[in-house]
């Protein structure tokens, strides 16, 4: 038994002093990060998520209602949902119907708008056109956090490896990511809860609005209804 043990141990060391010739020989690469704001990830990264971070920060600094047209709902294909910065729509092809101006998206269908420019991009100027309310996910980018690890989304960007930083530089993209991951959960927490409350007010706002539309009916208008309804029962 006590030679087990010993063999145990012995074999126990060896494996850690692998594993730390192991790590000797491949040193992590550390992460150093220093954007080049060469304008990849605003021209190609699809939509955007939006946390409650991001409307608290655009309500505190007056300008949520300007941001509304560009907000939508993504029903993901894991069946989850986002709220997300629109995609701009593609250009109008030559001999296309015009675009409704107040709507411009439309017709389109958000799939075919994931990798398309962020439209709050002037890709003329090359600028970001609301740099100062960037949401968080833009401030974290490339780096995220998956609740136990940072993730590299983006392997191309070219800010990764390009200078070195500081601690105190890492320590906030880090904190950045962190605050992200919570703020982009409690957010997909709370949405699907929020669609299903809002859409049964809805439903039963108009139930009761009909409801009372039919009580002030006079006899020959619901007669007339009555009509229409049974002409619809035996068409199917
Ligand atoms: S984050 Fe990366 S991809 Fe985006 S502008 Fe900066 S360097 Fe380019
Ligand atoms: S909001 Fe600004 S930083 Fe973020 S993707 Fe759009 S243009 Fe780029």
């Amino acid at each position: 038994m006590v030679d087990e043990e010993k063999e145990t141990q012995a074999s126990e060391v060896k494996e850690a002093e692998k594993q730390e010739d192991g790590e000797k020989e491949k040193p992590k690469a550390k992460f150093t990060f220093k954007c080049t704001k060469c304008d990849s990830c605003c021209l190609s990264r699809g939509p955007i998520p939006i946390t409650f971070w991001d409307l608290e920060m655009w309500a505190k600094n007056g300008v949520l209602a300007n941001f509304m047209p560009y907000l939508d709902i993504y029903n993901k294909p894991d069946t989850g949902i986002d709220l997300i910065l629109k995609p701009l729509p593609p250009p109008q092809k030559e001999g296309e119907e015009k675009k409704d101006m107040k709507d411009p998206f439309a017709t389109v269908p958000i799939e075919e708008l994931l990798n398309v420019k962020c439209p709050l991009y002037n890709k003329d100027d090359k600028k970001c056109l609301i740099y100062d309310n960037r949401p968080l996910s833009c401030r974290t980018y490339p780096l995220e956090f998956d609740g136990k690890n940072f993730i590299v989304v983006d392997a191309d960007c070219p800010g990764i490896g390009e200078e070195e930083m500081t601690t105190e530089e890492l320590k906030e993209m880090r904190d950045t990511a962190k605050t992200m991951h919570y703020e982009l959960t409690r957010m997909r927490i709370a949405l699907p809860v929020l669609n299903q409350m809002i859409s049964q007010k809805i439903m039963i706002d108009l139930m009761r609005q009909n409801m009372e539309a039919m009580s002030k009916m006079s006899d020959d208008d619901r007669a007339k209804l009555d009509e229409i309804f049974k002409k619809g029962s035996e068409e199917k």
